[in-house]
């Protein structure tokens, strides 16, 4: 079932918005298999806000946009319209009406994509795609890299889930999806506009030496702890 984005106030985090959980991380530390399955355990809706970007990149590079060119990207997003939704339990995003599908996760996308990302009127367009999640079902799981620090830096859930670089990058490989990840993380950390770090008050779990069920068992408890419980009551 497909559920319109309710939208959301523009720039800043409505008062009486649903609860929110937070988790970063850098690329390929499995952030994003552990939001789906917290989500799941709660009832919310999964979103990844490094879909968005995925998406957004997927269309410049679809116009024939060099990612580097600055006012090329930013023609680019004064002519797109994002649609934002849910379906079964997890976020949709449709670029001018179209869905990228598998094709936001290929190569040419993954070494684009930080440069996209990195412009600031990108950034400020997809936050109020992403800001306006926390008004859609009974509380979301949104994943990314500024979630806890820059979209809902007032969320009492925040996560920082990460993985050694040499486990991170094995992880890519083993799915056979061809993403520098440590140079994705260089470009992520180092921007000026919203760069990945930690938020001071996420809890981080190292996911190195954990198996998916473990690092999801401690984000539940910590959850349960801080008086959010899971559906089923784990
Ligand atoms: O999480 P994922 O690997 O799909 O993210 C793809 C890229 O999107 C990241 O490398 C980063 O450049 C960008 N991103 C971001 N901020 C977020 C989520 C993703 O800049 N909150």
């Amino acid at each position: 079932m497909m559920e319109a984005h309710a939208g959301g106030p523009s720039d800043n985090e409505s008062p009486e918005s649903n609860p929110v959980v937070a988790i970063d991380g850098p690329a390929a530390s499995g952030k994003s298999s552990v939001a789906r399955e917290v989500a799941k355990a709660l009832g919310f809706v999964f979103v990844s806000s490094g879909a968005m970007y995925r998406a957004f990149t997927w269309e410049v590079l679809r116009r024939g946009a060099n990612s580097g060119d600055r006012d090329a990207v930013l023609s680019v997003l004064g002519e797109t319209g994002f649609q934002c939704a849910t379906s079964d339990g997890a976020a949709t995003i449709l670029v001018n009406g179209a869905d990228p599908g598998e094709a936001a996760h290929t190569g040419e996308v993954n070494a684009n994509v930080s440069t996209v990302a990195a412009y600031p009127e990108v950034r400020k367009a997809l936050l109020v795609e992403q800001r306006g999640f926390a008004h859609v079902g009974t509380g979301v799981v949104m994943e990314g890299r500024d979630i806890g620090t820059v979209v809902f830096p007032d969320t009492p859930y925040k996560f920082y889930v990460d993985a050694s670089p040499e486990v991170r990058q094995a992880r890519r490989r083993a799915q056979g999806i061809e993403d520098s990840v440590l140079e994705r993380d260089k470009q992520d950390s180092s921007r000026e506009t919203a760069p990945l770090r930690q938020a001071e008050d996420a809890a981080v779990i190292d996911s190195s030496d954990l198996t998916l069920g473990e690092v999801v068992g401690k984000v539940l408890r910590l959850l349960k702890e801080k008086g959010l419980a899971a559906a089923s009551g784990a």
